[in-house]
């Protein structure tokens, strides 16, 4: 049984961060490094403040945990020091807890019941913490071993994509005993993992080591192979009982139409993180660097904000970042938001905190280019934006502003999975919000053509994508077997209570 008073004893901490003046130098973790007693000490006594409320939101699949990560079990077994066993009741829910760990905005968090009040210097249990924690003290103590299949079910399955969808269908369905062959058409595997998300939040050595796992556990990888034109559909009707499409979301929304779009130095937020993260993998300078420019990053998402670090990191002279949007407020508003649900507030990510201005309420009215035919300014518009059967409009209200802009990065959003031989040849057509579509049994209109993850839910969260491809993992399984022992957390229809 949990501490029921672990909470009014101890105070919620917060793991450390590196000083920006370091971490701006280098590209590696945020976090500040702690020796394996430092952090099972911290953790322990953090966990302790998890009080096993009874009805714990934090693992409920509509508000908290898409995976149903057992918290309340993890959080006792590490408070007692019980390290091994809380990374096997981690792994029981979840394949990468390292990436989740590192990587998610953890609506288990704000779905926690301490989250209700914030007396006692209290919010909610540092879930998100006490997961990496465990995850990487299980892999520095080498109890996370390759788990291969005791028998082969005889059948094979494609997984197209290896981004996090793929990689947990890939390694449910090797590990239920089916010969999974993974195809990538990026040079390296991991889809947003590798070359979107960049090394300061998560290190790319966290994600190989768990490729070595799936590599020694008997999944087959092929590289720099786009399903549809290297290897075509044709081929793998031939070849496979079932195929897996977790292809991502990847096609990002432009501006074509602003005025000097067409300018040297203005990208898509994808350009430059790929260029860069593929610069942190040894493959030469960054052909799109923000070294000594007035960077200008157009959205004030997650990956506008990971353009931001990115652009520190590269030696920017400035960045600015905007946001149509008006700026959040800091507190849940109980009336549009509340708890358990995500709530809608201002966030400060790591990135935030290195420097930079966020603007909000304008957008980019044109660019003013030199006479090389490069920008170098951008003039915003203070705007209103109004909603009215869904449809948006913002409107210019105020005066215009120029500002200094040698890099412009457009971090608008996603348009739904690429079109292509792939989809054209299945004569699958995505939604009308870019997606694919499938019934509850996670297969598509073409038979034994399974979809999950971004291809399915459209852009979201690492998380997610894991919680999909689990339950899409199942119903292949179900699919060539007739039965399955696998989990499935989610269903096809599952939204969260807020849109993560
Ligand atoms: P992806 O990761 O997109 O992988 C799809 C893969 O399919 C790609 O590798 C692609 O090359 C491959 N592919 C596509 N078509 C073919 C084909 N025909 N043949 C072969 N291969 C193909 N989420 C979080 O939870 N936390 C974060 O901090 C976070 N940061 C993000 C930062 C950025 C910049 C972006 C863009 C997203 C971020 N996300 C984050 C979202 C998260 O990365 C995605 O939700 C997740 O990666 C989706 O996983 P997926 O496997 O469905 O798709």
């Amino acid at each position: 049984m949990a501490d029921p008073q672990g909470f009014l004893r101890i105070a919620k901490k917060e793991a450390r961060k590196r000083p920006v003046s370091e971490r701006v130098h280098d590209w590696n973790e945020v976090a500040a490094p702690q020796s394996p007693a430092e952090r099972a000490a911290e953790v322990s006594e953090q966990a302790t403040r998890c009080m096993d409320c009874g009805i714990p939101f934090c693992l409920s699949g509509s508000a908290g945990c898409p995976l149903g990560n057992l918290i309340p079990e993890w959080n006792d077994l590490v408070r007692r020091g019980r390290w091994s066993e809380a990374s096997e009741r981690l792994h029981a829910t979840n394949n990468f807890p390292e990436f989740t760990g590192r990587l998610c905005p953890a609506p288990c968090e704000s779905a926690c019941v301490l989250a209700l009040a914030d007396t006692y210097t209290t919010g909610s249990v540092t879930i998100k913490r006490i997961e990496q924690a465990i995850a990487d003290a299980a892999w520095e103590s080498g109890i996370v071993e390759p788990k291969p299949p005791m028998i082969s079910s005889g059948c094979s399955v494609a997984v197209i994509g290896s981004g996090p969808a793929g990689l947990t269908a890939a390694q449910q369905l090797t590990r239920a005993g089916h010969d999974v062959t993974v195809y990538e058409r990026d040079d390296r595997l991991g889809g947003l993992l590798r070359y979107g998300i960049p090394e300061f939040k998560m290190e790319k050595s966290v994600l190989d080591q768990r490729l070595m796992q799936m590599r020694a556990e008997g999944t087959r990888f092929v590289t720099d192979c786009e399903v549809g034109v290297d290897v075509t559909v044709e081929q793998l009707r031939g070849t496979f009982d079932a195929v897996v499409l977790a292809i991502g979301a990847l096609r990002a929304r432009d501006n074509p139409s602003v005025e000097g779009r067409e300018l040297g130095g203005i990208h898509l937020a994808m350009e430059h993180l790929v260029t860069a993260n593929r610069e942190c993998e040894g493959d030469g300078r960054s052909e799109i660097t923000a070294k000594g420019k007035h960077v200008v990053i157009i959205g004030g998402g997650d990956t506008g904000a990971d353009c931001l670090g990115t652009a520190h990191r590269q030696g920017a002279l400035s960045v600015t970042q905007l946001d149509y949007n008006p700026e959040l407020p800091m507190v849940r508003d109980e009336s549009a938001t509340p708890w358990p649900a995500w709530p809608m507030v201002l966030r400060t990510s790591p990135a935030h905190a290195e420097g930079g201005v966020r603007r909000y309420q304008v957008a980019v009215q044109r660019f003013l280019g030199d006479e090389h035919g490069n920008v170098r300014s951008m003039v915003l518009a203070e705007v209103q934006v109004t909603r009215e059967g869904g449809k948006r409009t913002i409107t210019p209200i105020g005066e215009e502003i120029e500002l200094p802009c040698e890099l412009a990065l457009f971090a608008i959003g996603f348009e739904g999975v690429d079109l292509g031989p792939l989809l054209d040849d299945y004569g699958l057509t995505p939604t009308r919000s870019g997606v694919l579509s499938c019934g509850p049994d996670w297969q598509t209109t073409a038979p034994g053509v399974f979809v999950c993850g971004d291809a399915h839910r459209g852009a979201s969260l690492v998380v997610w994508a894991i919680a999909e491809a689990r339950s899409a993992a199942r119903a292949v399984d179900v699919y060539l077997t007739g039965a399955s022992d696998l989990p499935s957390p989610v269903h096809p229809m599952s939204l969260p209570l807020a849109v993560v």
